[in-house]
């Protein structure tokens, strides 16, 4: 790609996603919604705008849309709840936010963002996340506009096979953004409700920074999706741009290399990342991934099984 170009890929999650599992109407849905993350993220980028907002951009549609586990319509914890984590991350000087456990706002990667830009700190929690989003002015909704119908059925479904059952669907997934500007910085965002039925305050990858989500202008952006314990355990996001920075790998080739490595523990995923040349990637491990990437060439791809 020219100096100037731009890339963005996005991810609305990665699991049982194959033919026989995904009716036309879910695939209808959500191509078309990851259709409009990549013009919403696409169109930042082509006005000279920056990867940090074409990321949150392209996540804050996900994260509407329900077809996805972010924002409305994400996974319930076990009590019916919709607790929510999201993070961002700019590659420059390697700034970030993230929240875990909220309850109360619309679009918590913007949330996230507030925290990064608004607050020393990089990672709130709970009761005192929803009082800084309350405080900051970010727009808040309910719970009767987070939770969906669908959710609550799946959740039954879950509880009815018995205690220790775990996210059995792996078929609506967290949603997230890498992109790389026309300046040449990368950023990433992820933003996810976990998993099904989680209790005790479960956290996953996805808020963390270094896990599910990582930018390094010296290497990459990262957003993960997938078993978020494994990916914590693998250090996925950083492991991958620490393998391109310190080792000179080729991003293809550390997503692919971290990606077997997560499998080799158990666990089972993707992740989307861009390097400072806007190469676009994925790689997952899953029957399938909700993805798109478009970028200033003219690319633009939306697929959600492996075969694509
Ligand atoms: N990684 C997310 C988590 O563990 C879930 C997902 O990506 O579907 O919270």
């Amino acid at each position: 790609m020219t100096q100037s170009g731009w890339t963005l890929v996005i991810h609305g999650g990665a699991g049982m996603m194959t033919r026989d599992r995904i009716t036309p109407e879910q695939d209808a849905g959500a191509r078309s919604a990851l259709g409009l993350a990549l013009d919403a993220g696409s169109a930042v980028l082509a006005a000279g705008g920056s990867a940090l907002d074409a990321v949150e951009a392209a996540v804050r549609v996900l994260e509407d849309d329900p077809h996805f586990n972010a924002g409305r319509g994400a996974a319930l914890t076990h009590e019916g709840v919709a607790e929510l984590d999201a993070a961002i991350m700019e590659g420059t000087g390697r700034d970030a936010g993230a929240v875990a456990g909220v309850t109360g706002t619309r679009h918590p990667v913007s949330l996230a963002r507030a925290v990064m830009e608004q607050s020393r700190h990089v990672l709130l929690g709970g009761e005192g996340a929803d009082l800084f989003s309350r405080e900051h002015g970010l727009e808040q909704a309910g719970q009767d506009w987070l939770v969906l119908p669908e959710r609550r059925r799946q959740l039954e479904e879950l509880q009815a096979r018995g205690a220790g059952a775990f996210d059995v669907d792996m078929k609506y997934g967290t949603v997230g953004a890498v992109a790389r500007d026309s300046a040449g910085h990368v950023a990433a965002a992820t933003s996810t409700g976990g998993v099904t039925g989680k209790r005790w305050g479960r956290i996953g990858d996805s808020p963390l920074i270094g896990a599910g989500t990582y930018a390094d202008d010296r290497a990459g952006a990262v957003s993960a999706t997938g078993s978020g314990e494994y990916f914590i355990r693998a250090g996925v996001a950083h492991e991958i741009c620490a393998r391109v920075r310190l080792a000179g790998v080729p991003l293809r080739v550390a997503a692919d290399a971290v990606m077997a490595d997560v499998l080799a523990l158990g666990g089972k995923g993707g992740v989307i990342v861009t390097g400072p040349e806007g190469e676009p990637v994925w790689s997952f491990t899953t029957a399938g991934m909700y993805r798109g990437r478009a970028g200033s060439d003219g690319e633009r791809t939306i697929a959600i099984y492996g075969d694509e």
